[in-house]
């Protein structure tokens, strides 16, 4: 199994890099051109791809644009083109996935208006919804932060506290993380308290990642770049596939 993920983190990480410093392969990942000979020869070495379902959540959208940078760039749009890079992946190397949204909604309308609740709720609910009906392996939510001290910074991933593997999936993500994006970066993967609503009610696998703060200037810059959220993609994708090939 560790050999089947060392190929597969090793294709991705090649990926990062390609990513962050080649337009031709970031055009690849958005479905603009494909660079075929890159992409092919990378995906002739990759290993077998790993069993399960990815369920790829990008936090809030609609009325809810999430946390909001100075210059008004909104969290749900950064967690949607994140989210939207990870399923390219997915694509690519063979790993069935699901996103919960594709577009800047809510998902609140699937539930009838009247059902107990209001609209962050029953968004919330419908998000859970789709990752049992799913039978995910693992869900994945995309999130980006906010705190009133502009100097806090960092990537965190949150794990829940019922999914079996929730914690392992996490904690391999924040190493990932930490190593390949955020050296300085000591934080560790944390159990989601009670305020977590998706973490602590998903009866499968489930991580949330804070990708970042929009409110310190390093990070939402970086966060605006689609360089910096290919790169994000990838890691949260190598660690999705290391935790679904230790399932095996
Ligand atoms: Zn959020």
């Amino acid at each position: 199994m560790k050999k089947d993920f060392t190929g597969i983190v090793g294709v991705v990480l090649v990926g990062v890099i390609l990513f962050a410093f080649s337009g031709a392969a970031y055009s690849f990942i958005r479905g603009v051109k494909a660079p075929v000979s890159v992409v092919r020869t990378s995906a002739e070495k990759k290993s077998p791809a790993p069993s399960g379902l990815l369920v790829i959540d990008p936090g809030h959208g609609g009325e809810d644009g999430g946390a909001v940078g100075a210059d008004g760039t909104k969290e749900s749009d950064i967690d949607l083109a994140i989210a939207e890079d990870i399923d390219a992946l997915c694509l690519l190397f063979g790993v069935p996935s699901v996103m919960t949204r594709k577009t800047d909604e809510s998902l609140a309308d699937r539930f009838p208006e009247d059902e107990a609740g209001g609209r962050k709720a029953r968004d919330l609910r419908a998000r859970l919804l789709i990752a049992e009906d799913a039978d995910a392996s693992l869900l994945l939510s995309v999130h980006a932060n906010k705190f009133p001290d502009a100097g806090v910074h960092g990537i965190h991933v949150f794990y829940s506290p019922n999914g079996e593997g929730s914690r392992a999936a996490a904690g391999i993500a924040q190493e990932m993380l930490n190593e390949n994006l955020q050296p300085g970066n000591r934080k560790e993967a944390k159990k989601a308290n009670s305020s977590i609503y998706l973490l602590n009610r998903a009866k499968t696998p489930a991580i949330l990642t804070e990708c970042g703060f929009l409110s310190n200037e390093e990070e939402l810059a970086a966060l605006k770049t689609p360089e910096y959220r290919a790169s994000v993609a990838c890691v949260l994708f190598a660690a999705a596939a290391e935790y679904l090939n230790s399932k095996g």
